[in-house]
C-alpha cells in the first residue's frame, strides 16, 4: 500500500499517465502558436481542435460550440457576466441556488454591485433545489437561470433536467456548472436543456488551468477577456495548448471509464459511508443518500472540530478536506451546510472524503480503522477538557 492516502479528488485529481504522455510534445517539439500560418502552428491548431472534439463529446455538443478557458472558475465566471450582460435589455433578474461554487456565488455578488437582481433558491435538507422552487421564482425579467450537476461538497446531483426543461419553457438561459459532474455521471446538453455548461480539466485527471465553457449556438454571449480573435473571438489569448490537448485526453478516457469507474467507485463509497455510520456515533450525512456523486462520502459530526480532524488524519497520513478546497483555512462554516439547515456549531464538524481511480478498498478499510480512533480521542479531548 501507498504511504499515504489520498481521499480529497473532489479537490483535484493526479494527470493520468496517458494524458501526460499526451501533453509533452507540445512543451517542446510542437510549441508553434495555433494562429500562426506556418506549418508549426498549423500541427498545434489541428491539436487544439482534435482536442476540442474529444472534450465536446463529452457533453454531447458540437464543437464549435465549445470555448476553451483557464478553468472551472473562468467559465462560471463567464457564463454568468457574459450571459447576463448580453441579455440585460430583456431583463436583470438571475436565479442561483445557494449551494453554488464560490466561482457562481461570488460572480453573482459582483453583479449585484452591477444593479443586477440576483435571488438565491434555497434548498432541502439534501441540497436538493426542487423545479417547483425556480419556476416560483420566474418573473417577466430574469434572464439566467444557474444550478450546478453536482455539488462539490455534499456530492448532490441536481434535477438539472427538470430545471432546464423550465428554463428553456420560459425562454430563459440556463447555465450549469458540471465541474464535478463531469466524467462522473453521464451528461447530455440538450437533453438536460442546458444552453451554457461549465467544466475543467483538473477534476477529470488531466491538467489544472484548464477547461472549457459550452455556449449553444445562437446564444447571444459578451467576452470576459478582450484582446484576440482566439476561440471565436470570444474569448482572448494564445491558447494552452498543451493543457487543451491534455483536456481532449482526459475527456476520452472519462468516457471511456465512466460506466466502470462509477460501479466501483459507487460500491467504494457506500462501504465508507456505511462503515462511519456503524463506528462513529451520531455521525450525520450530509448530500442525497442515493442521488450524489459516485465518489462523495460527507459527514458531520456532533462535537467534533473538522479541522481538528484534518490535522489528525493528516498526520495519519490521510488526505481529506473540511468542506470545499476554496474555504479551507478559513473558520466560516460552509454555506452550503448552512443551506441545508445546519447550525454552524454543526457545520464546523464536517468531514469530505472523496475517491478516484487510486482508491483501493485496502485504503477505505484503513480510514475506517482510523478515523474512528480519531473522533473518539477527539470527543474525549474535549469532554476531559470540560
Ligand atoms: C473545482 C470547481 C470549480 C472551479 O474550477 P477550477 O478549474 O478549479 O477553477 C467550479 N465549480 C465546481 C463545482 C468545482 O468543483
Amino acid at each position: 500500500m501507498k504511504d499515504r492516502i489520498y481521499m480529497d479528488f473532489a479537490a483535484t485529481t493526479p494527470v493520468a499517465p496517458e494524458v501526460m504522455e499526451e501533453m509533452l510534445p507540445f512543451f517542446t517539439e510542437n510549441y508553434g502558436n495555433p494562429s500562426s500560418i506556418h506549418g508549426s502552428g498549423r500541427e498545434s491548431r489541428k491539436a487544439a481542435e482534435q482536442a476540442r472534439g474529444k472534450v465536446a463529446e463529452l457533453l454531447h455538443v458540437p464543437p464549435r460550440d465549445l470555448y476553451f478557458t483557464s478553468g472551472g472558475s473562468e467559465s462560471d465566471n463567464w457564463a454568468l457576466k457574459g450571459a447576463t450582460f448580453a441579455q440585460q435589455n430583456r431583463g436583470r433578474r438571475i436565479l442561483v441556488s445557494a449551494v453554488e461554487h464560490h466561482a457562481v456565488l461570488d460572480a453573482c455578488k459582483w453583479l449585484q454591485k452591477q444593479h443586477f437582481e440576483v435571488v438565491f433558491l434555497p434548498v432541502d435538507r439534501y441540497g436538493t433545489v426542487s423545479p417547483e422552487t425556480v419556476e416560483e421564482n420566474i418573473t417577466e425579467d430574469t434572464v439566467l437561470i444557474s444550478v450546478m450537476a453536482a455539488n462539490n461538497e455534499i456530492g448532490t446531483l441536481q434535477p438539472v433536467r427538470e430545471i432546464g426543461e423550465i428554463a428553456r419553457k420560459h425562454g430563459i438561459l440556463f447555465h450549469t456548472d458540471a465541474v464535478q459532474a463531469a466524467g462522473a455521471v453521464p451528461l447530455d446538453a440538450e437533453e438536460i436543456r442546458a444552453d451554457l455548461i461549465s467544466i475543467s480539466a483538473h477534476k477529470i485527471y488531466g491538467p489544472k488551468g484548464t477547461g472549457a465553457l459550452y455556449i449553444r449556438g445562437g446564444t447571444r454571449m459578451d467576452a470576459l477577456l478582450h484582446g484576440g480573435a482566439q476561440e471565436r473571438g470570444l474569448r482572448a489569448g494564445t491558447e494552452n495548448l498543451a493543457g487543451i490537448v491534455g483536456f481532449g485526453k482526459a475527456a476520452e478516457l472519462a468516457a471511456q471509464r465512466m460506466a466502470s469507474d462509477s460501479a466501483r467507485l459507487t460500491a467504494l463509497r457506500d462501504r465508507l459511508i456505511h462503515g462511519i455510520q456503524e463506528r462513529i456515533p451520531g455521525a450525520v450525512l450530509n448530500g442525497h443518500p442515493t442521488e450524489r456523486l459516485p465518489n462523495n462520502c460527507h459527514f458531520s459530526f456532533p462535537g467534533l472540530e473538522g479541522e481538528a480532524l484534518l490535522l489528525r488524519l493528516d498526520l495519519a497520513g490521510i488526505a481529506a478536506s473540511a468542506g470545499s478546497a476554496c474555504t479551507a483555512g478559513s473558520m466560516e462554516p460552509s454555506h452550503v451546510l448552512l443551506a441545508v439547515g445546519q447550525t454552524p456549531e454543526l457545520a464546523n464538524g464536517s468531514l469530505r472524503l472523496t475517491l478516484g481511480r487510486e482508491t483501493t478498498e485496502a485504503e477505505i478499510d484503513e480510514v475506517l480503522e482510523v478515523l474512528p480512533k480519531i473522533a473518539a480521542d477527539l470527543r474525549g479531548m474535549r469532554s476531559g477538557s470540560w
